[in-house]
């Protein structure tokens, strides 16, 4: 698949030094000249396609034969009548279907790729786009390579480049031996792999079309065809009622013909009831809710990659979320140094060394500046972050561990990459989370000296010695042990530092095996401020029903510390350590079930027993969301109901794998999302229920006036234009409503909830009855006064445009009072109800409309008469939502 890489076209004029990268003048002149760094967009299927899938369904091919049976039979306003319904319903359908889809896509567009790029001698993040051949890239596990690029520097680089050869092993890389841009597909990296372990450097010499990815990119433009399953399960459900209606139009016909009716009377009157009963416009007005809740949520900071989701972050139970960046602030600051000997710097945030308060004793203060230096060199050296002076002042680019540790480093006058020309590095071992540290061998004389940073007790198990008042003295396991745990119950990250020596000239190279018999230098503690809006979104969590588990990389005495600040409600009992998982592990699914049913706060816990626990988590029958960073997340992001991905401090490679990216890395966020998941779960019912009760309705009149002998209560016509005034915008206006503002007091719904619970199927049938019964009633009633069959129709049209209106606004809450939710308060609501009726009156009165609906207008008598008849559907269904609520309030649920 690839070729080689010299070849490729628009190769770079690579012309910029490996160090100091493209100047700024010259990346805008090379971006004019080969444009921006993006693939062809894939194409999304146009409106008319839209539009014209609307057509695709054996109800428009039942009415499309109406039609002809209505031409066949001389009927030519019926025919073009239908006709008429046909094209509006596709167009509002094809809106409708078409702007879920633009506010999907437009929400995609959101993530873009960010890369870091060294220009004038500078490393920044720009957006990916605005690369251009000739820049120098880093790379970094996690994420995609932004270009195609030539490495001039690997330090275990491994790309998974399946997207391009459908291979799934990652590709081990190399650098390219010189300038010269090598043959071969391993000296480089292309666009769109994924980076899953380690760094890379070198040059870009591809973008956009022009990458390897760009050329198949055609081939790979396929549209997304996945449908919710939510949507699945309502279409299956539109065609059980699409049986259980033909069923009762079955029976009517029989019905009919035994009562001598003609058969194009009751074929006409079939086709009207199967459209106007059939919910047919429901998945689509589903994917309506479900876009206008994507829409709400990304203005909430929650940006949902999967439609489906919306509905189930609503209906999560458990959200198992890390600690760093989404409790906290992720603003790191070193605020201690712990010296070996006790003696502890204390630092305001912002201090220099010299200003530090020395407490301890033993050492001179100048003795504890001089081991606090010999600290901070072992902080700034093993260290991959970089300080850069803005005009706003300083800047850090990298991990914010690495940054913090760069600003106290220099504030005390070491600068990194003043002490690397003292230092010469050799070779990095990068920082990656399931080491949980970082080292660099630096030449030294005739030596070769080594420095890491990391994890307290991991430091602690390499160092064989530690340091006193600058001599090395025997390690004292337990002091440096004793001492990492005050500090971590402050709350505090705490880090490690440790040096050594060894002998140059080794044959085999420098790596894990040398970080052994090391000198402990000490601990620094570093502060990262609890995000305000944490509390009170933790507080919801328990009113809402919904656990939280904090699960982290971190020590369990400062997760603890840092959960009981964030108002997280667990035991001493409930704190378990990666060890504890481990063992549980090793004894079998149910000892680590009974683990995760107890255990709150989950510390040292490695990426891939962070998939163990939320594994565990489902079977113990939660419904769990996960939040994620790093590439190790990403099977826990895959796996669990909802994978949560930060979209700041998150990798590519774990965004990719969430359901969720959560643009402010905020726990508070996720809780807003649950919000808003809940507030979609409800509107799909509130559709549901509009579109079922008053389908249902229709289909009761009629059951009730065929069989007893009364004429056919509706004109197939009226029954389409009843279908197209009531339905087809108040769905999507009831899709819409806003939250009722008790989401977060209910518990979660069960997962296997089904959306027709026994409330939804009493209440359809209460007030499809009462809608039926009262329609019924008043075409009897009115045949009885001697209104001929014409005038009855016209009335009883009326009087179910009324009923659903009614309706509409019935459902816009299962169980509070319409009064109470302020009627007014969905305004889009109130006008389409308007809309509907001005439409109905205006039909009254257009002679064609009239004619072909034999309508007429009613005297303001009947104006008073028929909404009062029609406001009993709200009188019965406040009511019963009164004793609800009251027979809630006595049970003392609230849901
Ligand atoms: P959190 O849940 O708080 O986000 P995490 O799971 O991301 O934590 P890691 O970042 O994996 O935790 O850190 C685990 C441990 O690795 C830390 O406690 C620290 O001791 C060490 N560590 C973290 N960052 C670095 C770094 N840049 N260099 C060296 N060691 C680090």
């Amino acid at each position: 698949m690839h070729s080689d890489v010299s070849t490729v076209e628009n190769a770079a004029p690579t012309g910029a030094s490996i160090d100091s990268g493209l100047s700024g003048r010259e990346a805008k002149a090379r971006l004019a000249r080969f444009g921006r760094n993006v693939l062809p967009e894939p194409r999304s299927p146009s409106f008319l396609a839209t539009f014209l899938r609307q057509f695709r369904s054996p109800l428009i091919y039942v009415l499309l034969a109406a039609a002809l049976v209505s031409l066949a039979l001389g009927d030519v306003k019926d025919a073009l009548f239908i006709g008429a319904v046909l094209l509006i319903n596709g167009i509002i359908g094809g809106f409708q279907e078409h702007s879920a889809g633009q506010a999907a896509a437009a929400l995609r567009k959101l993530e873009q790729p960010h890369a870091t790029v060294m220009r004038d001698g500078q490393p920044q993040e720009i957006d990916a786009q605005l690369l251009v051949p000739g820049d120098v890239v880093s790379l970094d596990a996690g994420g995609r390579v932004p270009a195609d690029i030539s490495l001039s520097a690997v330090n275990d680089l491994l790309c998974d480049e399946s997207l391009l050869t459908g291979e799934s092993a990652p590709v081990r890389k190399k650098a390219s031996a010189g300038p010269e841009l090598e043959d071969g597909s391993d000296c480089a990296a292309f666009a769109g792999a994924l980076i899953t372990r380690g760094r890379g450097r070198g040059v870009v010499i591809a973008t956009g079309a022009a990458t390897q990815i760009g050329r198949i990119a055609a081939a790979l433009d396929k549209p997304d065809v996945s449908r919710p399953p939510l949507m699945i399960r309502l279409e299956r459900f539109s065609h059980m009622i699409a049986w259980m209606v033909g069923l009762a139009v079955a029976l009517l016909i029989i019905v009919g013909l035994a009562r001598g009716m003609a058969l194009q009377d009751l074929f006409m009157m079939s086709v009207g009831l199967a459209v106007s009963a059939i919910p047919e416009g429901l998945p689509v007005a589903i994917s309506v809710a479900l876009a206008i809740s994507m829409r709400r949520m990304a203005k909430a900071n929650v940006i949902v990659r999967q439609m489906p989701a919306v509905e189930s972050l609503g209906s999560c139970t458990m959200i198992a979320t890390d600690k760093t960046g989404t409790l906290t602030r992720n603003e790191l600051t070193v605020t201690d140094i712990l010296l070996p000997d006790g003696t502890e710097l204390s630092c305001e945030a912002g201090a220099d060394l010299d200003a530090c308060r020395i407490h301890g004793s033993g050492t001179t203060p100048d003795q504890a500046r001089d081991m606090a230096l010999a600290l901070l060199k072992a902080a700034a050296l093993p260290n991959e972050g970089r300080l850069t002076k803005e005009s706003d002042g300083w800047k850090g680019v990298g991990d914010t561990v690495d940054v913090a540790l760069l600003a106290a480093a220099r504030k005390a006058g070491i600068v990194q990459h003043a002490i690397e020309e003292d230092y010469p590095l050799l070779v990095r071992i990068p920082y990656e989370p399931d080491l949980k540290y970082a080292a660099s061998f630096h030449r030294r004389g005739k030596s070769v000296r080594i420095f890491v940073k990391g994890a307290a007790e991991t430091l602690i198990g390499m160092a064989d010695r530690m340091d006193i008042g600058g001599r090395a003295v025997p390690v004292d396991r337990a002091i440096l042990i004793r001492q990492k745990e005050e500090m971590a119950a402050r709350g505090l990250r705490v880090l490690a530092f440790a040096e050594g020596e060894i002998e140059d000239e080794i044959d085999e190279g420098y790596g894990h095996h040398h970080l052994v018999d090391l000198v402990f230098l000490g601990l620094v503690g570093m502060q990262d401020p609890l995000r305000p809006e944490v509390p009170e979104a933790m507080r919801d969590c328990h009113a809402a029903g919904i656990e939280v588990a904090m699960v982290t990389g971190d020590d369990p005495r400062t997760a603890a510390a840092i959960a009981s600040q964030a108002g997280l409600v667990f035991g001493p009992d409930q704190v378990v350590a990666g060890a504890d998982v481990r063992n549980a592990e090793e004894s079998g699914s149910e000892i680590l079930d009974e683990l995760t049913r107890r255990a709150r706060i989950y510390a040292r816990v490695s990426p891939a027993q962070k998939l163990s626990i939320v594994l565990s988590l489902a079977r113990n029958g939660h419904f769990v969301a996960v939040t994620g960073d790093g590439v190790n997340d990403a099977p826990a992001l895959r796996q669990a109901h909802v994978g949560v991905a930060m979209g700041r401090r998150g990798t590519e490679v774990a965004k990719e794998s969430a359901d969720i990216v959560i643009t402010d890395d905020n726990f508070a966020s996720i809780v807003s999302g649950v919000r808003e998941g809940r507030v979609a779960y409800a509107n799909i019912r509130k559709v549901i229920f509009m579109l079922m009760s008053t389908g249902a309705a229709e289909v009761v009149l009629f059951l009730l006036a065929i069989p007893l002998g009364l004429p056919m209560p509706l004109l197939p016509v009226q029954l389409l234009w009843l279908n197209l005034v009531t339905n087809g915008i108040q769905d999507v206006a009831l899709a819409g409503e806003r939250a009722e503002g008790d989401e977060l007091s209910r518990p979660p719904r069960r997962p296997s909830e089904p959306i027709f619970d026994r409330l939804m199927i009493q209440r359809i049938w209460q007030s499809a009855l009462v809608m039926g019964f009262g329609g019924f009633a008043t075409f009897y009633w009115l045949l009885q006064q001697g209104y001929s069959e014409a005038q009855a129709r016209n009335m009883l049209l009326l009087l179910l445009v009324l009923f659903e209106n009614f309706q509409t606004f019935n459902s816009r809450s299962e169980r509070r009072s319409v009064f109470a939710l302020g009627v007014f308060a969905n305004p889009f609501l109130v006008v389409s109800v308007a809309a509907a009726q001005a439409l109905h009156i205006s039909a009254m009165y257009i002679p064609w409309l009239r004619d072909t609906l034999q309508l007429a207008p009613i005297s303001p008598r009947e104006w008073v008469a028929l909404p009062l008849v029609a406001s009993s559907v709200l009188v019965v269904m406040e009511i019963d939502k009164w004793r609800w609520r009251r027979s809630g309030a006595q049970t003392g649920s609230s849901a």
